[in-house]
């Protein structure tokens, strides 16, 4: 098909070309000056997306790897900790934890909320005994399209005078949605590149407290390629202690200047913005978004519920086909029922009008019952929420 490829999942999200061309370099050797400096650079820089003072350890992983790390770096097999049921991604954490050993309260939840501080408050509460060693929640779950009051839950633990770990898995949050590690005193928060970081897929990050830092010198699990103690040591000097992901870095370096440059605060407002828009064409087709509280509906992605009798995957296909755009797919137990529209990372006012008029399209052509207007919701929304710098003179 001509032009580009609407790559409107959430996540990998698309690459801008600035950050592409910044990788377009001859791999260096890790362990030269040249080296210690692009890796002082990253990693300095990324504690500005975390908002943190403290150690970002940098692996070549997925997000999936960076989950792992968390785990084996703070606990210890037989350890209880609390997670909460946001969707498939929680639920996948969680398995993780489950295969090292890990006991996990996992409270339950309809896939159409955040995760509740109420409920984990009141459950840490009842803990008297400081049994449960970790509070682990997913911020923005990209399953649903929910994301998760970090800071109230936050609260919530200070309240009930709890002495857990605090672990947040920012995977397709990070530099999306607003997210500040040290305030919130978090004690390690997850993240991977190819969301809102907008590079491509393989690096994986833990931002790590003074006390997670604490929990890794005595906890008993087994480790080594995730072992923050000898990566942190090396890390010092702008080094690795494996061949790391040299030109991902090169990557990183560039995605952080954009950031900056853009602004934090205007990249989250940025992404408010769009999800605005994209929930406002969801509400003009007639459709329903998945996740049901207002509060917590994403700026990285829009879950959308297929009308009953209408399978979500054969629409993606027809959209695909007919329109060369991807949308996300209904993970684990809403598949086929829903499908999901990403609006992060390198994604502006005019690309998302182009994939909601795919989408709009697409929902015609599969037969999917559906009122024409939602890509004209969307202008209004953009047009009506401080999208246009420069306006019609009166
Ligand atoms: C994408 C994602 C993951 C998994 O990351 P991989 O890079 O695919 O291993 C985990 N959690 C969330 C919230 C995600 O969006």
């Amino acid at each position: 098909m001509q032009g580009r490829h609407f790559l409107q999942i959430p996540g990998p999200s698309p690459v801008p070309d600035r950050i592409l061309r910044a990788m377009a370099m001859p791999v260096i050797d890790h362990r030269s000056a040249e080296f210690a400096e692009l890796g002082k650079a990253v990693l300095e820089g990324s504690k500005t997306v975390f908002k943190t003072t403290q150690p970002v350890v940098i692996y070549p992983s997925s997000g999936t790897g960076a989950w792992e790390a968390a785990i084996v770096n703070t606990l210890s097999p037989g350890d209880t900790v609390l997670m909460a049921e946001t969707g498939h991604f929680a639920t996948l954490w969680r398995q993780i934890a489950v295969k090292f050993g890990i006991e996990v309260e996992f409270i339950p939840g309809d896939w159409r909320r955040g995760a509740d501080p109420a409920a984990i408050g009141e459950r840490l509460a009842a803990d008297k005994a400081h049994r449960i060693k970790a509070v682990m929640v997913v911020h923005n779950e990209t399953s649903t399209g929910a994301t998760s009051r970090v800071a109230a839950i936050r609260q919530a633990i200070d309240d009930a005078g709890h002495p857990a770990l605090f672990m947040v898995d920012t995977i397709s949050s990070l530099a999306s949605v607003d997210y500040r590690h040290d305030e919130w005193r978090v004690d390690v928060t997850v993240s991977g590149s190819q969301k809102g970081l907008m590079l491509p897929p393989g690096l994986g990050f833990n931002a790590v407290s003074e006390k997670a830092l604490a929990a890794s010198r005595s906890n008993s699990m087994p480790r080594s390629y995730w072992d923050w103690a000898e990566m942190l040591k090396i890390n010092a000097n702008g080094f690795f202690p494996y061949t790391p992901a040299t030109n991902l870095l090169y990557g990183l370096k560039e995605a952080i200047v954009m950031l900056q440059e853009e602004g934090l605060e205007e990249v989250f407002a940025r992404h408010q913005r769009l999800a605005a828009a994209c929930r406002a064409a969801v509400k003009a087709w007639g459709l329903e978004v998945l996740c049901e509280e207002p509060s917590e509906q994403s700026p990285v992605l829009t879950g959308v519920l297929m009308p009953d009798g209408h399978d979500a995957d054969r629409f993606r296909k027809i959209a695909l086909e007919n329109y060369n755009i991807s949308l996300g797919s209904g993970l684990g137990k809403v598949a086929g029922k829903v499908f999901r529209i990403g609006h992060l990372g390198e994604c502006n006012a005019l690309t998302l009008l182009g994939a909601l008029s795919g989408v709009e399209m697409a929902l015609a052509d599969a037969g999917v019952p559906h009122r024409a207007g939602g890509v004209a919701a969307a202008m209004a929304s953009l047009q009506g929420n401080g999208g246009p710098k420069v306006a019609a003179v009166a």
